[in-house]
């Protein structure tokens, strides 16, 4: 895929070859639309990981929602890069990686797109919101699936790491080795409240709906309910710090989920 911009272009330059030679990685951006009259693409990748007979685990993982916080974009890329390398440390998964889900913010790092809007609040109004990226994103979420949503987020607020959980009950036991393994390169938020919420060493519960409208998740109807985890870098923190505290969070996050499913369906 040739990405009319640039930046996007440098960010996905290395998955173009991979995807070229590769049978587990698939590019299959979305249909372009509009944004203040200028034409996006969202890429999505897509990747399987091979000799796996049972049904798979089928996750979301998104980044740069919010165009400026692209620590979590270059995360989703090099992950991609790794498991071409190493297929079996996401066996049993079918992953659809969206790196860059607001592509005109991040074109001109901002993190509203074209339309100045905060994409994080427009899912799942009703009217449906009219920005394509919400639109284009809702119907992922829709027809997919998923058992598992992670969003990859910079907060310039925070000092520290931390995550919010949603969804799935077990979502938590989730995100607790996630951080840890993270905290190997940026220290955790341990403040009692973290974004107005009230947080226990940097994990976010059950934030109050009305509070927490309009942000990318599962559908309402969704059953069973999938694990939804938002996992926030500091943004002030050095860039290259931020993207290994992404992946090792990433990394941790499907490896525990991988371990709580089969341990369930053993009781
Ligand atoms: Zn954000």
């Amino acid at each position: 895929m040739q990405w009319k911009s640039r930046k996007l272009a440098r960010l996905l330059e290395p998955l173009n070859t991979l995807c070229a030679v590769s049978d587990k990685l698939y590019e299959s951006p979305l249909s372009p639309f509009l944004v203040a009259g200028q034409v996006h693409r969202l890429p999505r990748y897509v990747f399987i990981s091979p000799g796996w007979d049972g049904p798979y685990l089928r996750v979301g993982l998104f980044a740069a929602i919010h165009g400026d916080e692209i620590a979590g974009s270059h995360a989703l890329v090099r992950l991609l890069q790794r498991w071409q390398e190493n297929p079996d440390e996401v066996r049993g998964y079918e992953l659809f990686v969206y790196p860059v889900c607001n592509p005109s913010g991040f074109d001109t790092g901002t993190r509203h797109n074209a339309q100045d809007l905060d994409l994080n609040r427009e899912f799942w109004h009703d009217p449906p919101s009219g920005q394509p990226e919400v639109r284009a994103l809702e119907q992922e979420l829709s027809a997919l699936q998923f058992d598992g949503i992670i969003s990859l987020h910079a907060d310039d607020t925070s000092e520290g790491l931390y995550g919010l959980v949603n969804g799935a009950s077990l979502t938590r036991y989730v995100l607790e080795p996630a951080l840890n393994a993270a905290e190997r390169y940026l220290p955790r938020n341990h403040d009692a409240s973290i974004d107005g919420f009230a947080a226990h060493n940097g994990i976010v519960m059950e934030p109050c709906p009305q509070c927490y409208r309009g942000v990318l998740s599962a559908p309402e109807e969704s059953a069973p309910r999938p694990f939804e985890i938002v996992f926030e870098t500091p943004q002030g923190a050095p860039l290259e710090a931020q993207i290994h505290a992404h992946m090792a969070a990433v990394h941790t996050m499907l490896e525990t989920y991988r371990v709580m499913r089969s341990e369930a369906q053993n009781i």
